[in-house]
């Protein structure tokens, strides 16, 4: 059974001080270029939900793999975005609806450190861009631990409201903390989106349920040659196909 890495990131900034929770959540701009260098390098493409959604159902076949970056952090549009184009890379940013211009205020009591949110203008440059956007509800909440309705309204008014500053469709969809379970995937599925991903590891196959996508996590310390053997696997599985 062939299958894809899709790689998670959330940050691509410089490294946060030494006691702060959760530094493995942001990539050094370096590291990032190194990895995407590398992988163009081999001969493969980085590409967003959108686009590596029909190598997954091998409706296409190529040398692709994912790129999701979690949250919409303002240091992923100004250092990360730069290296995508470079090498004609597409990924898919998961913004939070109510927080353009904000920061990672449901971080706060975990200890992570203050970081900006993007823009309703840098979101628009970032699509302009050849990127996509999706929505990773409107205030990053548990969803688990909300009541249906209230559900509901974090994936239908997330996206509703990102289609409007957007002027295009919104289609993909990140559970907060990987929160989710089978009545989610159904709300989402209502919401009007057609896939969604969760923090379980794994490589994205055919056969996965396309609203519980699993994904690769790369943090700040994973060494090059772990990203490579993360990447990579897929080849072994298409062997083995
Ligand atoms: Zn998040």
């Amino acid at each position: 059974m062939p299958s894809i890495p899709i790689l998670m990131y959330h940050q691509v900034g410089p490294t946060p001080p030494r006691h702060s929770s959760y530094r493995g959540l942001t990539i050094h701009p370096k590291s990032f270029a190194r990895q995407m260098w590398v992988m163009h390098q081999l001969g493969y493409r980085g590409l967003s939900m959108r686009d590596v959604l029909p190598y997954v159902r091998r409706e296409k076949v190529g040398k692709v793999f994912g790129i999701t970056f979690d949250d919409g952090f303002r240091n992923v549009f100004q250092n990360a975005l730069p290296v995508l184009l470079k090498y004609n890379f597409t990924s898919t940013n998961y913004l939070v609806a109510n927080l353009f211009s904000q920061t990672n205020s449901w971080d706060k009591d975990r200890g992570v450190p203050r970081a900006e949110l993007m823009s309703i203008t840098e979101m628009r440059a970032w699509a302009q861009a050849g990127q996509e956007i999706g929505s990773h509800t409107l205030d990053h909440v548990h969803l688990p631990e909300l009541s249906l309705a209230e559900a509901r309204e974090q994936l239908v008014g997330s996206r509703q409201k990102l289609v409007e500053a957007l002027g295009a469709d919104v289609t993909a969809f990140c559970y907060p903390y990987g929160d989710f379970n089978v009545a989610l995937q159904r709300l989402t599925q209502e919401a009007g989106y057609t896939n969604a991903t969760t923090t379980k590891r794994g490589l994205a196959k055919m056969t996965d349920d396309v609203f519980a996508i699993p994904r690769v996590g790369i943090w700040r310390s994973t060494p090059l040659l772990r990203f490579l053997y993360q990447c990579l696997s897929q080849h072994e599985n298409l062997r083995r196909a």
